[in-house]
């Protein structure tokens, strides 16, 4: 007889968004009157740029000619998408990234989940709390997380760094020692970020320690201020300790489209053991890469044209972040984030938990948000609201929520 993973059955209940939706489906429906304006998935919803579409558009007509078809991509990624991410994203910013140390993908979310293959089955992860649940399920399901206590909301063998109002909700450096530690600076759900300097202390932390940083940095695009790192490997020592993910959903849009990369340095090793052929052996073994079309959509990203253009959709979302921001303090809520990151985070009025404010807002003013504590034991009283809508919702979103206070 067969059997199944059965590190699966220990995942708690259902995915926070199936519920979110599925609430919000059902009130759609008892309510077909109303309204319902959607602040909840971290989906963008402005259209893809002119210059990327050009440049798809070109890609399929050269698909469709002997001289312009292209197969298999290869391992890592073409060339011409690598040179512009070592380019733009990395030597602009003073830093040599090397373009076989950059990793092709289809987005950050399957990279954050897959990374770990390359890691050993005993190594004790670190997270923030709240954090995107992905770090967490993905080492459950391999078996590293020991027991989930649904009383806490916690796997006894997860190191869980509380993000909390009194530390601007940055985690501190942990008092027990890890073997991985995720970090996902602008942050998703708090829409917090660190400084430079503190980074650095991270760095200097996980070097010590010999430990590996998984770095999320797939809100880069959205960093306004001047002492935040725009890559990790702007640190003294990051080539040493991290792995930097990134995605072209939130910057360009790609959500529909699926493209982002790894950057695993080659100075990267577990004592003798360098994880750059590891990783390269995985994503050669497992997977066939992005698509000839989608990795010329990414090219166009990195053009002059293309970049003025995303300059002008990340300002339109930022624009958003501070209609709620400033509106919502303005009423009188306690409300983060908003300034490096398209994400908004707020305490829920009167002491109700996240689910408590989820439901009266979507019950008396039609809006929906995602309760904090899906996203961790710490998010518990707290609610994020994303500036991913248009601009004419959130206004009316904000002036809804407003009149609850
Ligand atoms: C949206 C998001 C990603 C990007 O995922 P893709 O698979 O590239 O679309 C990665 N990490 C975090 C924290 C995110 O919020």
């Amino acid at each position: 007889m067969f059997t199944v993973n059965e590190n699966y059955l220990k995942l708690p209940g259902s995915y926070l968004f199936s519920t979110v939706g599925k609430k919000e489906r059902e009130y759609r429906a008892a309510n077909p009157d109303k309204k319902v304006i959607k602040l909840s998935i971290g989906d963008v919803t402005q259209p893809i740029a002119p210059a990327i579409i050009e440049a798809m558009h070109k890609a399929v007509d050269e698909m469709g000619t002997a001289e312009g078809f292209h197969g298999y991509a290869p391992d890592l990624g073409y060339e011409f998408l690598r040179s512009a991410i070592a380019k733009s994203d990395y030597k602009a910013r003073g830093v040599d990234i090397d373009i076989d140390e950059i990793f092709v993908s289809d987005g950050a979310k399957s990279d954050s989940a897959n990374i770990q293959e390359i890691l050993g089955p005993d190594n004790i992860i670190a997270v923030g709390d709240p954090v995107y649940p992905v770090y967490v399920d993905s080492n459950a399901m391999a078996g590293r997380t020991g027991e989930y206590d649904s009383a806490s909301g916690m796997w006894n063998k997860v190191i869980y760094m509380p993000c909390l109002e009194e530390n601007g909700f940055a985690p501190k450096l942990p008092e027990k020692t890890p073997d991985v530690i995720y970090l996902c600076f602008p942050n998703n759900p708090t829409g917090a970020t660190i400084t430079k300097d503190e980074l650095q202390k991270w760095v200097d932390y996980a070097n010590e320690k010999k430990a590996l940083i998984i770095y999320d940095a797939a809100y880069e695009a959205y960093i306004s201020e001047e002492n935040v790192a725009h890559t990790i490997y702007e640190c003294d020592g990051a080539k040493t300790c991290a792995i930097e993910l990134k995605s072209f959903s939130k910057n360009a849009g790609f959500t529909g489209v699926r493209l982002g990369y790894t950057v695993v340095p080659k100075e990267l090793k577990s004592g003798d053991v360098a994880l750059n052929p590891l990783w390269a052996r995985r994503h050669g073994t497992k997977y066939n890469g992005a698509p000839y079309i989608i990795q010329r959509a990414g090219e166009a990203v990195y053009s002059e044209a293309g970049k003025a253009e995303l300059k002008k959709q990340v300002a339109y979302y930022m624009n958003n972040a501070k209609v709620i921001k400033e509106g919502l303090a303005s009423a009188g809520y306690s409300v983060s984030g908003g300034v490096n990151a398209p994400y908004i985070w707020l305490k829920t009025l009167n002491g109700m938990t996240s689910w408590e404010f989820f439901d009266y807002l979507l019950n008396e003013v039609s809006v929906v948000g995602t309760p904090g504590s899906g996203f961790g034991p710490s998010g518990e009283g707290y609610f994020r609201l994303t500036a991913f809508g248009t601009y004419e919702n959130t206004v009316e979103a904000i002036d809804r929520l407003k009149k609850l206070i």
